[in-house]
């Protein structure tokens, strides 16, 4: 018994140190113009899938493509302007790097952490905290 833990817990350290390659499984976005307004509509799964909050990714997004737009009641997000799902994914992808995954070890095991008027991404899984880029 005590063995098996043993083979588990290097399974386990293994796992991690292999990690770096690890890949966040993030729905491609569902993309859909409805007139001058572009639909997410899978909006609220990416969040999920990202474990953040629809209004800090619609921020973002906004700042990305340089439009404004809000969360509907379905918890799609719709932005003025035609946007198409690359342009979409291409943010996402931004939005990953700068808020989802350790820059120390590259793992998406992270969460935002509020000190001040700074936010700054904490990794669960080596302990780093780095800075993330400005709100403004
Ligand atoms: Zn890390």
């Amino acid at each position: 018994m005590d063995y098996d833990d043993m083979l588990d817990r290097a399974a386990n350290e293994t796992a991690d140190v292999t990690g770096t390659d690890e890949r966040l499984s993030v729905p491609d976005p569902e993309v859909r113009q409805e007139g001058s307004v572009t639909v997410v509509e899978n909006f609220q799964r990416l969040c999920d899938s990202l474990g953040r909050e629809p209004t800090h990714l619609l921020g973002f997004l906004q700042r990305e493509v340089g439009t404004s737009g809000h969360i509907d009641e379905s918890g799609r997000a719709r932005v003025t302007g035609s946007f198409d799902a690359a342009r979409v994914s291409d943010a996402v992808d931004a939005y990953v790097e700068a808020y989802v995954r350790c820059s120390e070890c590259g793992l998406p095991d992270t969460r935002l952490e509020t000190e001040g008027d700074v936010t700054l991404l904490r990794c669960e899984a080596c302990g780093a905290r780095s800075a993330t880029p400005s709100d403004d």
